[in-house]
């Protein structure tokens, strides 16, 4: 047996779903329109599948018609981290999540006021907590 670099992840791939795991820990995207929330407008907060991190949030939610949950705006800041991703030929900023480093999605700045911003987010990525429940 050899040793592992990242020993976490044999514990991560037995919690998270496939899908999951290929986004948050190795970067994957899912396909548009595949996910749970891309059209979800239910009042709420969207939390980091892995840590349970609050990262976005039901208000700063709308729909950018590309598939996938759109913010233009974190829940708090610092909820997210961004880098550079020079991945597929293209310079991109990548969103992880600052607690835990997941992989979330990446930011574009074609976003709509007040920021400009479009967190463009994997539902995969997300676990979402319903606010509407307590009436
Ligand atoms: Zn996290």
């Amino acid at each position: 047996m050899k040793d592992r670099k990242h020993p976490p992840d044999e514990d991560l791939a037995r919690r998270l779903t496939p899908e999951q795991f290929n986004v948050t820990q190795e970067g994957g995207t899912e396909r548009p329109f595949s996910g749970r929330y891309h059209a979800s407008k239910t009042p709420g907060e969207y939390l980091c599948v892995v840590c349970g991190n609050e990262l976005f949030r039901s208000g700063e939610k709308y729909d950018s018609g590309t598939g996938w949950p759109s913010f233009w705006e974190p829940a708090v800041e610092g909820a997210v981290e961004t880098r550079q991703d020079l991945s597929f030929g293209q310079v991109r900023e990548e969103v992880h999540c600052a607690n835990c480093g997941a992989h979330l999605g990446h930011v574009f700045p074609d976003g709509p006021r007040p920021t400009g911003l479009r967190y463009c987010i994997n539902s995969a990525a997300l676990d979402f907590r319903d606010e509407g429940e307590r009436g």
